[in-house]
């Protein structure tokens, strides 16, 4: 469903991802973790198209984001191409990003009816349907002021989610909230792996929820990945100095 084919992501002289190849298969949950300043940030934000690559190409759902066929040759990608393409990703932010001056439903319905261009009436049973599904149905009328960070979150995840992605990109998601709240994010995001048809890619420092709920975990280093594979063995039986060094200073 996405698929990293030597990507490379270099500011100026200095490389932030070196030479990534990354396969993640449809309706598969791959968290990633590492140290600060290792690029996990910039695979998903290269993902949602925020940083254009510098080398490389990146595939969603079979066709190439960052490029586009024409004459039988890869180019790079038109802003069309690359904003249809895109449109199958939903990402979720580690600080909310919601619309301060719209409800919790307004959120939620304002890019399906002005980028997708549903009517209002489907938009709103729509963000209704996700609200309620996000545990948030009777706080559908407040302003992100009005609601706490675990709140927030969850809205932002029903308006990622109210455009119908394929894949979704959660980075850092709990990192701003209170301990306290923590919980109430990650059992949205359990819920949604069980009951939903969606790839699943997340930059995360909870590293007992990465065990429990992804398939595979990729231990980035130094822009690159050091060490991927099934939870248990990267958590129980990490091969890599670098993992070994990493998860004991973190658990
Ligand atoms: P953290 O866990 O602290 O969020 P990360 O692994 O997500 O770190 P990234 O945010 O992907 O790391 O950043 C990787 C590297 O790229 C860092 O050294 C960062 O300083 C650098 N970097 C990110 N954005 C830019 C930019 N716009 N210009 C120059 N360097 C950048």
């Amino acid at each position: 469903m996405v698929r990293f084919e030597n990507v490379a992501k270099r500011y100026g002289t200095f490389t932030v991802l070196n030479e990534l190849n990354l396969n993640i298969a449809r309706n598969e949950k791959v968290s990633i973790i590492g140290p600060s300043g290792s690029g996990k940030t910039t695979v998903l934000r290269m993902l949602m198209t925020l940083e254009r690559i510098s080398d490389g190409i990146i595939w969603v759902d079979g066709e190439p984001l960052t490029h586009m066929e024409k004459n039988g040759k890869m180019v790079p990608a038109s802003e069309r191409h690359l904003r249809r393409v895109r449109g199958k990703i939903g990402m979720v932010f580690q600080h909310f990003n919601l619309f301060p001056h719209m409800t919790a439903l307004q959120n939620c319905m304002e890019a399906p009816v002005s980028v997708l261009g549903l009517p209002k009436q489907e938009a709103e049973a729509r963000a209704v349907e996700l609200l309620d599904m996000v545990g948030l149905a009777d706080k559908k009328n407040h302003y992100p002021i009005q609601l706490s960070g675990g709140q927030k979150q969850r809205v932002a995840i029903a308006r990622a989610l109210a455009m119908r992605p394929k894949v979704m990109l959660f980075d850092e998601v709990t990192s701003a909230l209170d301990p306290e709240l923590v919980g109430e994010v990650l059992n949205v995001i359990r819920k949604l792996g069980a009951e939903h048809d969606l790839t699943m890619l997340m930059v995360t420092h909870q590293m007992g929820f990465a065990r429990e709920f992804s398939d595979r975990v990729c231990f980035f280093h130094g822009g690159r990945i050091a060490e991927e594979g099934p939870p248990d063995q990267l958590f129980g039986n990490p091969q890599n100095e670098r993992t070994r060094q990493f998860l004991s200073a973190v658990l």
